[in-house]
């Protein structure tokens, strides 16, 4: 299968009930974990490549072995920029094959989000590439602080929702309902009512960010109530950590185990990616 459109895929998880994971990359064993996670639940899958990390990768690089990894894979696969904060970024992506991009104008006004993001819209689909935006913020930042919360005065107004979708003519729409990127102090309490608010008004397939940390239940509520894209790295970034301490510590590791070393890395962060897709598959089995 080839690189696809996000538009075309949130279509056929919105009309069948179930979320398509959206999982980061940050090297080339998180790449080969999350394709082939996809591969084993047969689930279609969303590539992040988070702008925040592009300091560390060699986006060219990583890009490339991407939509390769996309081509010879079994399942659909969508390759997206992850909360993108600038156009020449933006454009950058295009270039390099992707087929969605986030734009994060969250810290923006509203006025300035929308027409920035009007205008990201105007380009990208010209290039047949889809756009998520984000309206309200998410708690925490992509990379961010190691604890965060979210801020109900910064949750998504449903009303401003359906304006800023008509205005902008965006795929697909981050909401901020309690969520939280990093990890979460104590519970999240998602907000329901304005979720199911939201997809009345929003008449876009909805997004959740900061996945890690939410349960089982309360995806599959979110998802019966119009979630169709997960965003989720927090928890793959900590299961390659305890990966890694738990082989350092192992006495007897020398310079010829570091192969080994990135393998188990590879398979903690494929384990803890196959799970949430099971969850987020819904019971559903879209291929
Ligand atoms: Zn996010």
């Amino acid at each position: 299968m080839a690189l696809v459109n996000l538009a075309d895929q949130l279509r056929d998880a919105k009309t069948k009930k179930y979320a398509i994971g959206a999982f980061n990359m940050v090297n080339l064993e998180f790449l080969t974990a999350v394709i082939e996670a996809a591969e084993k639940a047969r689930s279609p899958v969303i590539l992040n490549l988070a702008e925040v990390h592009m300091p560390y990768v060699d986006t060219e690089l990583l890009s490339c072995a991407a939509v390769r990894a996309a081509e010879r894979s079994a399942v659909p696969v969508v390759l997206n920029l992850d909360h993108g904060l600038s156009f020449d970024t933006v454009k950058r992506v295009v270039d390099l094959g992707f087929t969605s991009v986030m734009f994060d104008g969250s810290s923006l006004s509203y006025e300035d989000n929308l027409a920035r993001t009007a205008e990201i819209v105007r380009y990208c689909h010209d290039r047949g590439v889809s756009v998520e935006a984000e309206l309200g913020a998410v708690g925490g930042d992509e990379g961010g602080a190691l604890f965060s919360e979210a801020d109900p005065s910064l949750y998504t107004d449903p009303e401003q929702a359906g304006a800023y979708v008509r205005e902008t003519g965006v795929d697909a729409l981050a909401v901020a309902i309690g969520n939280s990127h990093g990890r979460y102090k104590g519970e999240p309490q998602l907000d329901f009512a304005r979720l199911a608010a939201l997809r009345d008004r929003a008449g876009v397939p909805l997004v959740l960010h900061g996945g890690s940390g939410i349960g089982r239940e309360d995806f599959q509520r979110a998802i019966s109530l119009g979630i169709t894209k997960i965003n989720f790295y927090t928890g793959m970034s900590q299961a390659a950590l305890d990966s890694l301490k738990t082989d350092l510590a192992s006495s007897g590791k020398s310079y010829n185990d570091i192969p080994l070393i990135f393998q188990s890395l590879q398979k903690r962060v494929g384990d803890t990616v196959s799970e949430q897709i099971d969850i987020f598959l819904n019971g559903r089995q879209p291929l």
